[in-house]
């Protein structure tokens, strides 16, 4: 995907502020020639900004304008150690509204509808972020954050909420919830608008069925403003993002290196405008795509894939790279698997070996289930499998999401 003009030159404007006003880049591109950036490729030369980064520069070492002018900050959950903080101006704040009004609006969501907000508010970005461009789009907002099913089922038939914002699998308890008590007739919704993460098709047609909505995913991440940066229209499942707010490259997680347009490889953002805490070239470690063409809907917003998967999913064995969602991808289309499977990675007399433990469905054959998955895989993924078939409930199973990949080579 090439920079357009108008980005290379708000680049150069955004790149010129961080170098005067942010501690945290002028060490980062310390020896660096940022004012003889004139191209994309000279672009491309500026080292990366990583979540480490960010952690290291507790609490508030992003800060990139005067204390006075930031109005508030937001931090990123943070399962393990430090959290990141990310302080926000004003202008910072009412650019997001405007993009997250811009998202409903994608999603033909208008102002007279009423918006419930079921994700958190606090700290992190969500629920305060679907507030906001719901309230800039001059919305009805239902703020009611996560949790109390009773109370979210009554407000939404009382007030007959139109769209629900939600995680993908707090919607999927509320559908269930909903068709466990009868009461889907007293439900007004029309749409779903879902943070993006990697939800499989069986649980997105799932919830659009039960609920009765057609369904939109949302992208965003709390570095780069929160939900709101990026969303797909009625004609396209992939996400149009908003590329006069920020640059966004996709590039192979080992090398960082471009991909070719269309192929998958790891989102890394560059903002544009942002103040409080602009981020230039920062690895979110989400895998997608560049959606090549124009949309049908006519919109010249440049499109990315829904989320394919973080890239520590990702492992690379003989030179292919292979993700979680691509391994489920094949055996869904082998008759005789069931949907529990194990890889196993190791290196072994100076080859790399891939093992596929995978559960075979009673009364299926294990050879056929074997061969069939073994050269299915080939064709699809690149590369030659072990296929190790075993018995339903063999294999094991945890609440969490279980982790499906091990990597026994390092
Ligand atoms: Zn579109």
């Amino acid at each position: 995907m090439r920079m357009t003009q108008t980005q290379l030159d708000m680049l150069k404007v955004q790149l010129k502020k961080v170098m005067k006003n942010s501690p945290f880049y002028q060490e980062k591109f310390k020896g660096i020639n940022v004012d003889g950036i004139t191209c994309q490729e000279d672009f491309e030369k500026l080292p990366f900004t990583w979540k480490g980064d960010l952690r290291e520069a507790y609490p508030l070492g992003l800060m990139a304008v005067p204390e006075k002018e930031i109005v508030r900050i937001h931090s990123s959950s943070g399962t393990t150690g430090t959290p990141i903080i990310i302080p926000y101006t004003q202008k910072d704040v009412d650019d997001w509204a405007d993009m997250f009004a811009r998202c409903y609006r994608f999603a033909g969501i208008t102002n007279m509808d009423r918006i419930q907000i079921t994700p958190g508010y606090g700290l992190w970005t969500a629920g305060i972020g679907f507030q906001t461009g719901a309230e800039r789009l001059g919305a009805m907002v239902v703020p009611m954050g996560p949790g109390n099913t009773d109370k979210q089922l009554r407000m939404m038939m009382d007030l007959k909420t139109t769209v629900l914002c939600a995680t993908s699998s707090y919607a999927l308890l509320l559908a269930e919830e909903i068709a466990k008590r009868g009461i889907g007739t007293h439900i007004h919704l029309k749409k779903g608008v879902i943070g993006s993460e990697r939800w499989g098709d069986k649980m997105r047609s799932r919830i659009a069925k039960e609920l009765g909505v057609s369904l939109y995913d949302i992208y965003g991440l709390t570095e780069i403003y929160g939900p709101g940066i990026a969303i797909n229209c009625d004609h396209s499942k992939a996400m149009h993002y908003w590329d006069d707010y920020m640059y966004i490259e996709i590039l192979d997680p080992h090398t960082g290196e471009p991909v070719e347009d269309g192929e998958i490889g790891e989102i890394v953002i560059t903002t544009l405008v942002k103040e409080g805490a602009p981020l230039i070239r920062y690895r979110t470690h989400d895998l997608s795509r560049f959606e090549p063409g124009d949309c049908p809907c006519g919109s010249k917003h440049p499109r990315i894939d829904t989320l394919i998967g973080r890239t520590d999913d990702m492992v690379k064995v003989k030179g292919c790279n292979i993700f979680p969602s691509q391994i489920e991808d094949v055996i869904k289309d082998v008759e005789g698997a069931s949907s529990e499977y194990q890889v196993m990675i190791d290196h072994l007399g100076g080859k790399d070996i891939l093992t596929i433990f995978i559960e075979v469905k009673k009364g299926a054959g294990k050879t056929d289930v074997a061969h069939e998955l073994s050269s299915l895989f080939k064709i699809k993924i690149g590369m030659t499998p072990l296929v190790k078939p075993v018995d339903i409930g063999e294999l094991p199973r945890s609440e969490k999401k279980s982790r499906r990949i091990f990597d026994n080579r390092y």
